[in-house]
């Protein structure tokens, strides 16, 4: 079993998903940042050691001086990594001619925690909004995956017989095509695509910032009010995939974070050219799986991911087996991989994207507490949770839970007497 999506708990302190899994003895602490970074360019160089570890320090540093550079400054978070980056490169003659390459990588790479297409896209309002949990970033669920996390809100973990009967008031596989707010009877009637009707007193949304991006003009009756649609449009939602390759044992040693990838410029040039391969510009990176032994996970960032999902499955498996050659073939006996598993949360019709971020917009009043804002004229009818209506974890499993009891405490407000 792998994580295609959500893979890590996210810190501690205040954070629900490991404050419920944590006691249970769920989780491991890890800290991606911790072991070495082998930076590889498309000739198949690897760079010095020393100087990969410079620059992956440097990057690091740039990231954390964020705060500071987000509180003075209201734009696009790139401009912080191009000036940063500028005085690196004049301090560090020898990289300009892998300048473009590595600004490339590391946009890709910042993209990967701040979920945009490009650095240039994000708000520093993103960095003043989002919270960072305390604690260790990257917490694994050991031979477990996340989805650990629904079987203990459930109570089927970890006894089963405790089991409470979510899943018995649960229908699958019904695709919600309208949401009727009749103000009249003061009731909300959900349409589903395979021909079920419901009617409700309350109605809690949870689906994506991408698929209310789609498809709120059709979802909705009467339409969403044009504050929550300007929110709607504001927000952005980011394009990300991840690829797993198996191997029949490790070719590699060391742990996390793994190998990184980078283009020169007359190679970017010369891949640009090919439609079924361009996407491999966005691949960042290959990397560990804790406590899977020989798998192995690829990451790609913005749109490149989505031009990912459009190639056929074997065509992608044969590029990537190109590419780990091409990038450390010199340098590893790389094996060829038994199997393949790939995202494909862009195109998938009820995802459409990965997480939200706060893009760089002309409004500065974009928020996700706005996308939180119940609608109904007496009381709340359509309530909205999700990652994206978060003021502070936006774009996280922890962020996602905690919106859910947010708008469970909303009705039970509402209804003091059915709180047991
Ligand atoms: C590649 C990747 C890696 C990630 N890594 C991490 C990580 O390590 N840690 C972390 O905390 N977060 C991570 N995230 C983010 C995290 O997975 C999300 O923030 C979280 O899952 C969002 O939960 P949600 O309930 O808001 O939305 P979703 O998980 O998108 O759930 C929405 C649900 O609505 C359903 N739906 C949509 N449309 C309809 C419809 N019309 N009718 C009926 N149902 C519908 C969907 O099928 C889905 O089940 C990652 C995400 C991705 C894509």
């Amino acid at each position: 079993m792998v994580d295609l999506g959500g893979q890590w708990v996210h810190g501690e302190k205040g954070n629900i998903v490991f404050e419920t899994a944590w006691p249970q003895g769920l989780l491991e602490r890890g800290n991606f940042l911790d072991g070495q970074f082998e930076l590889f360019d498309s000739s198949g160089k690897k760079m010095n050691q020393s100087i990969a570890d410079d620059l992956k320090r440097f990057f690091f540093q740039t990231i954390d001086n964020l705060d500071q550079y987000a509180k003075r400054r209201n734009g696009p978070i790139g401009q912080h990594f191009h000036n940063e980056f500028e005085k690196y490169f004049k301090a560090h003659p020898f990289l300009k001619n892998d300048a473009n390459g590595l600004l490339h990588l590391f946009d890709k790479i910042d993209m990967e925690e701040d979920g945009g297409n490009s650095w240039w896209d994000v708000s520093t309002r993103n960095v003043i909004q989002y919270i960072m949990s305390p604690g260790a970033n990257q917490l694994n669920w050991k031979n477990r995956t996340y989805f650990t996390i629904l079987d203990i809100l459930m109570k089927r973990f970890p006894n089963p017989k405790e089991e409470l009967p979510n899943m018995n008031n649960t229908i699958l596989n019904s695709q919600v095509t309208l949401i009727y707010n009749n103000e009249k009877f003061e009731t909300v009637t959900v349409t589903t695509a395979n021909g079920g009707i419901y009617t409700a007193n309350h109605v809690i949304v949870t689906v994506s910032l991408g698929v209310l991006k789609e498809k709120h003009n059709q979802l909705f009756y009467p339409p969403l009010p044009n504050e929550k649609v300007k929110t709607i449009n504001g927000m952005g939602f980011g394009n990300e995939a991840k690829i797993f390759l198996a191997f029949e044992k490790p070719w590699w040693k060391h742990k996390d974070p793994g190998f990184y990838f980078y283009w020169k410029d007359e190679d970017r040039v010369e891949i640009e050219k090919e439609p079924e391969k361009r996407w491999l510009l966005g691949l960042n990176r290959f990397s560990f799986v804790d406590h899977r032994h020989g798998l192995l996970y690829g990451w790609l960032s913005g749109n490149y991911s989505q031009e990912m999902e459009m190639i056929p499955k074997e065509k992608v498996f044969n590029h990537l087996i190109e590419a780990l050659q091409r990038f450390m073939g010199k340098h590893y006996n790389i094996t060829k991989p038994i199997g393949m598993i790939r995202s494909k949360w862009n195109s998938k019709e009820n995802f459409k994207g990965a997480y939200s971020f706060l893009q760089t917009s002309k409004f500065d009043d974009i928020s996700p507490s706005t996308l939180a804002q119940p609608i109904g004229k007496r009381k709340p009818k359509i309530l909205f949770a999700g990652e994206a209506t978060h003021s502070h974890f936006f774009s996280t499993v922890h962020g996602a839970i905690e919106s859910g009891f947010r708008e469970a405490d909303r009705l039970i407000r509402i209804y003091p007497h059915l709180k047991k």
